[in-house]
């Protein structure tokens, strides 16, 4: 597999760069300095991208389910076969522990395993007509794709982005973050690689906001899917409509955690503090507003700050790191003005709270608590390493505090008592649910917000489906 320090563009098959083309720094945040560079596409690589994702479609749709499904497979094969390699360019570009760039990758296996498996399974329907007539209920590709993936998983979010049209029959073109570009730009060879036409699978960079609005603006596109913040979700949400292509939406969240006195204390303490410093917090299902009922605030409160401060951070090349440092300088001001303000507001801080050194951009595991409403942190998607702990009185307030914000991503709630589980079932807004566990993603289930957390789901059967269209032939 080629070293991808320096990533090129993958347009038509064909690995393009220099040529005089930009190319940008990208940045080790272990060490905030140079680690390779990205190249970036000219307005003409973009058409030559468009005109061979028509192409591409055309090819691709026509292909037989069994030889997409062997193809998907055998590209999984080849990502599990480069996994240390995917996973390393992980840690280099974004900073996350080995172990979980690896993991991360090995995950983009199995849902593009899911998803080679679903396309055998994509049946129309037949309705109940009279004889001599019918109607058929048939299910098509939508279209060449545009994907556009953020930085805080930089191979999973593109595998999100590619798996779902080419299950679907769809072409693709895939912008993963100029922050973050190996892992992707590994996985499109990967699928290149196991004999996904290159034409039908591509990879591109550039300056994100041109890079869309070229895209969308080509009638070529017929769907565009994003990860990233509600703010741009918003933005590539308009210039979608403006062609009425379709899109999916999977933007940030701001995840409460419902923790009532009847649950296992020690278990959810375990479960949470292990997610909520996760990727340093920069996840978009990260647990953030912790409600507590109040008969159990202070057990769980100091529970939670001894988690905290056991947490290993260093170098995500480091055997023993349990949290790396944040993926850019970015993250580390938006950390500090987010704490200043809520402790300008009463917030207590109990824990860490301040950048670690000054050399990369490492962060502690921070936990805050009685943190006003009216704090930036508790109304804005903190995506970082910080625990907001809130005591609470009773089912109804926490349920209301939990649909306060007009985000829904995930949300998570620990109780023993069954009907108190189904009724927060019912009642919780959010896209996903855990209870009594920190894992909401799966490669059989598909995963989404509502509200500002967007709309459409990747993986599972949904992820498929949002890529298709129905056609129905009714036949006198
Ligand atoms: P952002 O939305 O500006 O960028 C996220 C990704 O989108 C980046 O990789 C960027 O290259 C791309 N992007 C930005 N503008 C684009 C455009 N016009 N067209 C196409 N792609 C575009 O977010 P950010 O500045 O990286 O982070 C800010 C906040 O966004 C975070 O603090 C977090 O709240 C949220 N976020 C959420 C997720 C998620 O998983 N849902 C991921 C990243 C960021």
């Amino acid at each position: 597999m080629p070293d991808m320090l320096d990533s090129h563009l993958l347009i038509a098959g064909e690995a393009v760069s220099g040529g005089g083309r930009d190319v940008h720094d990208v940045l080790d945040p272990a060490t905030g300095e140079r680690s390779g560079g990205v190249v970036h596409a000219t307005a003409e690589d973009l058409d030559r991208a468009l005109e061979a994702a028509a192409r591409g479609f055309r090819t691709w749709r026509n292909t037989s389910a069994d030889e997409r499904t062997a193809i998907l497979m055998k590209a999984a094969g080849l990502i599990r076969e480069r996994a240390k390699d995917i996973g390393a360019m992980i840690t280099r570009e974004q900073g996350k522990p080995l172990k979980e760039g690896i993991g991360e990758t090995i995950y983009c296996a199995m849902l593009l395993e899911f998803y080679a498996g679903e396309i055998k399974r994509l049946y129309g329907r037949t309705l109940v007509r009279p004889a001599g007539s019918r109607v058929e209920v048939q299910y098509h590709p939508v279209g060449p794709v545009a994907g556009f993936a953020a930085w805080n998983f930089p191979a999973l979010n593109v595998m999100r982005k590619i798996g779902g049209p080419l299950a679907a029959g769809c072409s693709t073109i895939v912008k993963p973050s100029e922050e973050t570009p190996a892992a992707g730009l590994a996985l499109v060879q990967a699928c290149i690689d196991a004999g996904v036409p290159g034409d039908v699978v591509q990879c591109v960079f550039g300056v994100p906001d041109e890079v869309s609005t070229h895209l969308l603006g080509s009638p070529v596109i017929r769907k565009v899917t994003f990860t990233g913040s509600t703010a741009v979700g918003k933005h590539l949400a308009k210039l979608a409509a403006e062609d009425l292509k379709i899109a999916t939406m999977e933007l940030g969240g701001h995840g409460p955690v419902l923790v009532f006195a009847d649950s296992d204390i020690d278990k959810a303490l375990d479960t949470m503090a292990a997610a909520k410093y996760r990727n340093a917090g920069q996840v978009c299902v990260s647990p953030t507003r912790f409600l507590i009922e109040e008969d159990v605030f202070e057990r769980f409160r100091d529970g939670f700050v001894e988690r905290a401060e056991k947490v290993k951070v260093g170098p995500g090349t480091e055997r023993d790191t349990d949290m790396g440092p944040m993926a850019s300088a970015r993250g580390l001001e938006r950390m500090e003005g987010l704490i200043s303000d809520a402790t300008g507001r009463g917030a207590k801080l109990l824990a860490g709270g301040t950048r670690i050194g000054n050399q990369g951009f490492f962060h502690q595991p921070t936990v805050l608590s009685e943190v006003s409403t009216d704090a930036e942190i508790m109304n804005e998607e903190p995506f970082g390493p910080v625990a907001i702990l809130n005591p609470m009185k009773g089912e109804d307030a926490m349920i209301e505090e939990a649909n306060r914000l007009p985000y829904g991503l995930a949300a998570y709630a620990w109780t023993r008592d069954p009907a108190r589980r189904r009724r927060l079932a019912a009642e919780v807004e959010a896209g996903m649910l855990g209870i009594d566990t920190g894992a909401v993603s799966a490669a059989d289930a598909p995963f989404g917000g509502v509200g500002w957390s967007g709309y459409g789901s990747e993986d599972g059967r949904e992820g498929v489906l949002a890529c298709m269209v129905t056609k129905t032939v009714h036949e006198g």
